[in-house]
């Protein structure tokens, strides 16, 4: 799989301490690769992999976190992003709030309308209205009772009409009669895309306007996944995405691609037969999934504990002999910015990463610190004690800082320093903390 690929490609970079040009043209082919098997589009890959090397190039490499285990982590926020970064949600600000479902025959709409059905139901306190439009087979409305009645949902169908936007208008007013306030609209689709079936579902989607137009495709197919998505868009300027058949090894490269081509959210993913099997779309998980390494993270996070560890043990030797000072601290905090962001970094300071993980932190927290640290002199930082309200003043003027400011910096080190001394085998540890986050 792509897992083992990639820790191919990356034992090249191995013993390396900077991601170059040259090390990492293998593994961008191999990423490449890997993406291009999972079915996305190359165009896109190939946008991909360009956009990874520019982050790429340039990080230094702290000793225990590998360059490939960093190439790992840029390739996996990378493809987060290009899925949506976030979670979307569906709207229901509708009273009733109608939902549309769209997309080809045998997408999986009917099974997707009953989970989505028993799962606003069941987890959202909602009481949903199934609505069969698929006025060509009698076969269709059958399968949408037989779901309904599986989660105890009401289904709405008018078997003799042909019409699917008087069906639609006729459910929304019943819906409205008897206090549903979530319809659920199944519609009819082709094996391919064609006029007659557009038209239809336009129709329909302009007639009842519904707060939620989802677009389902059925993840093994892959590219064509994206031109059916395309043609619906067109049409229809759907709100997002549903993507079934997540279940088993499909990789899923297809939702990669529908939304760097459409640019809609994927809300929901369907992941077997069963009106339980519905997921909401998470795209970090995602982007592990397409990655296939379910342990990319894990990875990580282990050279994150070594990282914690060596630097621990480094610590406590300084401080042992009394020589931790704002150098180190100032090592410390540069060491760390190299490897991400500041909430990433965070998390991979000594001992501070759980506590403080989900603490906001804005990107410039250590700005004025590193600034402050940058104008002592060399004594200074060696010796904070001999810092008097001259070279005080001078450090604050040379920081673009203030007074305040330099004495509140070392009197956190000084507490700091006391702490860890204290603590001693725990030494290093809760850095972050004690410096106020
Ligand atoms: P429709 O023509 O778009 O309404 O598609 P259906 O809902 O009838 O689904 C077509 C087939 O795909 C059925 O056999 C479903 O049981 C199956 N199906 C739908 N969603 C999933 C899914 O998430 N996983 C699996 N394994 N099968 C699914
Ligand atoms: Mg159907």
């Amino acid at each position: 799989n792509l897992s083992d690929k990639l820790d191919k490609a990356f034992h090249i970079l191995k013993g390396h301490g900077k991601i170059t040009e040259v090390n990492v043209a293998d593994t961008l082919k191999e990423v490449r690769r890997a993406l291009l098997d999972a079915d996305v589009n190359f165009k896109i890959a190939k946008d991909f992999t360009t956009r990874v090397k520019e982050k790429a190039i340039g990080e230094d490499v702290l000793t225990t976190l590998q360059p490939g285990q960093l190439m790992v982590k840029i390739v996996k926020d990378e493809l987060t992003e290009l899925m949506g970064g976030d979670v979307a949600g569906v709207n229901l600000s509708g009273n009733p709030s109608v939902i549309l479902m769209s997309g080809l025959q045998g997408s999986g709409k009917t099974t997707f309308s009953g989970k989505l059905a028993n799962f606003l139901q069941t987890k959202k306190n909602k009481k949903p209205l199934l609505v069969a439009c698929d006025i060509y087979r009698p076969a269709a409305i059958n399968q949408l009772h037989v779901v309904g009645e599986q989660i105890g949902v009401e289904v709405y169908s008018e078997p003799e009409n042909k019409n699917p936007v008087e069906i639609a208008l006729n459910a929304i007013k019943h819906a409205k009669a008897n206090g549903f306030n979530v319809v659920i609209v199944d519609t009819a689709g082709r094996l391919a895309v064609d006029e007659e079936m557009m038209t239809e579902i336009a129709n329909v989607h302009k007639a009842i306007q519904p707060q939620e137009t989802l677009f389902v495709v059925d993840s093994m197919t892959g590219q064509d996944a994206v031109n059916t998505a395309k043609a619906f868009n067109d049409r229809l300027n759907f709100d997002g995405v549903i993507l079934t058949k997540l279940d088993g090894d499909t990789r899923g490269g297809a939702a990669i691609s529908i939304k760097s081509v459409v640019d809609k959210p994927i809300k929901f993913i369907g992941t077997g037969e069963k009106m339980e099997a519905i997921d909401v779309f998470y795209p970090s998980r995602m982007a592990d999934r397409i990655l296939g390494m379910g342990d990319v993270v894990s990875l990580v996070e282990r050279a994150q504990e070594q990282y914690d560890e060596e630097e621990a043990r480094k610590l406590q030797k300084k401080i042992a002999k009394n020589e931790f000072g704002f150098d180190d601290f100032l090592t410390q905090i540069q060491q760390v910015k190299k490897m991400g962001n500041m909430k990433d970094l965070v998390g991979m300071i000594p001992g501070a990463g759980k506590a403080l993980k989900d603490v906001e932190i804005e990107d410039d927290a250590f700005k004025h610190i590193e600034a402050i640290i940058h104008s002592m002199t060399p004594d200074e930082r060696k010796k904070p004690a001999i810092l008097d309200a001259k070279r005080k003043a001078r450090v604050a003027k040379g920081s673009g800082t203030n007074i305040q400011q330099v004495n509140q910096l070392l009197k956190q080190f000084d507490q700091m320093s006391k702490m860890m001394k204290m603590m001693q085998g725990a030494g290093g540890k809760n850095l972050m903390r004690m410096m106020g986050g």
